[in-house]
């Protein structure tokens, strides 16, 4: 009996539930750089470097631990263009019995999958993804007869299910299940932020990056300056640089943005855990175990572990509660074109500039850069969910629909009508002022919100905050934004919506 193990390029990881009991002689395992998965949106040039290079890396690995491995790499002219074209040939070749997979990250293709049995005429058993802390149905039966789904309660959930931070008589450690009121200081330069971990590519790597120069040119991005980890040991190296090196200060900064540093204090690490390369239990693990050492403070840890205990795998539930439908949210009824400087970061807003500018060298922009930045913006401007959604699912080199949609469609735009979040998280110039030193280096005044020379997220924040009166003012979270406005000047209200409205007719010249 020979099983045909189709292991996707998000699925680097040697204990992959697909490999389960396989017999290394028998079965063959199926890896395949296609056109189809590479260009079904124009994913940032670094994105593919990495996920080409991690899977030859991978492949090499398993052949080394003696499994026979099909490894097809990216050609134009390649007969096979498509992973089930790959796989269909495979199983013709190989006379398979059965094709075995891990469930996959996103509709798209687990849609196609699901079809592949009445298409490929062989059985298909699509195993569960065991890397993820909370299984689909777990997540499921938590969030049972709940009406809105937060976060935090879930994330307490996991905390008492792997112990992780709980003292043995079941409490909290440091006394509170959250430490977020610590964690909101601007950053003025000191303490230095680290240095980025980097691994000088190798012979692999520069053969990829030379492929992607030659195949995906029309890509968003550069592979100029490619320096992430593309295989499990640098990936954990990259762990033990962010703990050694910015987990102490990752608390204190977690909501700073800077003009001149690009990374801060976070850990860069999204990328090797949501391909595989890292395991996120192990990760929030080794985090935990720098606090008991005394190496980071517990605001530090607690906010690192929650970000992936709580949010990745809460992120992750709803992906898979809600879809198909959740994708085609947007209860604001947003119907604006997403701006062509969200592709080139041509734009007098330091703010967006940078944050765009870092997108476009980096496949990365740090959580309150992609949140209050880029997100604030597109909310405030009124923008499309789907366009916004497939911006943030190309430029980034941990973006995959499971996590990206959720974080886009319903933490930023609340296109969801709150589902995820219980408000949204509109602000105005002033957070970025408070959080930055963009401001002081922009065209736009921060404090002038009606003049030509204003800064635009002031004026888009009122006419966001007025046009959707019938969706928050009920909001006990918005009650004072509203009191706010209604306490203004019937002529400062006047001026701020004209000049809003300005702003909004001429998106593409700010
Ligand atoms: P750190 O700040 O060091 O955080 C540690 C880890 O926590 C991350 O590596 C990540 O695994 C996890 N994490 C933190 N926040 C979230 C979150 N909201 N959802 C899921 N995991 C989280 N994350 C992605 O992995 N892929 C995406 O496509 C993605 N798109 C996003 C789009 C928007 C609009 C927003 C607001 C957030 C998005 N995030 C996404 C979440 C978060 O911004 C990134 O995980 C984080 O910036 C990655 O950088 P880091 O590893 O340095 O994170
Ligand atoms: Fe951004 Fe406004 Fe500050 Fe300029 S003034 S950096 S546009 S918040």
């Amino acid at each position: 009996m020979a099983n045909l193990i189709l292991i996707l390029g998000d699925q680097l990881s040697p204990n992959l539930s697909a490999l389960d009991g396989a017999d290394r002689n028998e079965d063959l395992v199926v890896m395949a750089e296609v056109h189809d998965e590479a260009s079904y949106t124009n994913h940032h040039k670094k994105k593919l470097v990495l996920l080409f290079s991690a899977m030859r890396h991978f492949a090499d690995h398993l052949r080394e631990d003696g499994w026979q491995v099909h490894y097809q790499r990216y050609h134009p002219d390649n007969p096979h263009q498509s992973l089930e074209a790959v796989v269909a040939d495979q199983v013709r070749q190989l006379n398979a019995d059965r094709v075995i997979t891990t469930e996959c990250g996103e509709w798209r293709l687990h849609e196609q999958i699901s079809q592949w049995h009445d298409r490929l005429g062989v059985p298909v058993e699509i195993r569960p993804d065991t890397r993820f802390i909370a299984s689909k149905e777990e997540f499921a039966d938590w969030a049972k007869g709940r009406k809105q789904l937060r976060m935090e309660f879930f994330y307490r959930e996991m905390r008492k299910k792997t112990g992780l931070l709980m003292t043995p008589e079941g409490e909290p450690e440091g006394g509170q299940w959250n430490f977020d009121a610590d964690n909101r200081k601007k950053w003025t330069g000191k303490p230095p932020a680290p240095a980025p971990f980097q691994v000088e590519p190798d012979a692999t790597t520069r053969e990829v990056i030379k492929l992607v120069d030659e195949h995906f040119s029309d890509h968003f991005g550069t592979t100029d300056d490619f320096h992430f980890a593309v295989t499990a040991e640098d990936a954990q190296a990259a762990l033990e640089h962010f703990i050694d090196f910015a987990l102490p200060c990752f608390g204190d900064y977690q909501d700073a943005i800077s003009d001149t540093e690009d990374w801060l204090f976070h850990s860069i690490l999204s990328p090797y855990i949501n391909c595989g390369l890292l395991d996120p239990l192990a990760v929030c693990e080794a985090a935990a175990q720098a606090w008991y050492a005394g190496r980071a403070p517990i605001n530090a840890v607690e906010g690192f572990i929650r970000q992936i205990l709580g949010w990745r795998e809460f992120v992750r539930g709803i992906y898979w509660l809600n879809m198909p439908a959740y994708a085609q949210e947007n209860r604001l009824g947003n119907t604006r074109a997403l701006p062509w400087f969200y592709w080139t970061g041509d734009t007098k807003m330091r703010c967006m500039h940078k944050a765009i500018d870092a997108t476009r060298r980096n496949a990365y922009a740090h959580h309150i850069q992609r949140l209050m930045v880029t997100g604030n913006f597109a909310l405030l401007a009124g923008i499309r969910p789907e366009e916004i959604c497939d911006w943030y699912l190309a430029v980034y080199a941990d973006a995959y629909d499971w996590v990206e949609l959720p974080n886009v469609l319903g933490m930023v735009m609340h296109a969801d009508g709150g589902y995820l979040g219980s408000k949204p998280y509109a602000a105005s110039g002033k957070y970025i002022q408070r959080q930055s030193d963009h401001c002081s280096n922009c065209h736009y005044k921060v404090n002038k919100a009606t003049e030509d020379d204003a800064c635009p997220f002031n004026a888009l924040y009122w006419h966001f905050i007025d046009r959707h009166r019938h969706e928050f003012a009920g909001n006990p979270r918005m009650g004072m934004m509203y009191r706010n406005w209604d306490k203004q000047k019937p002529e400062r209200r006047e001026a701020l919506l004209r000049r809003a409205e300005h702003l909004l007719a001429n998106l593409e010249q700010l």
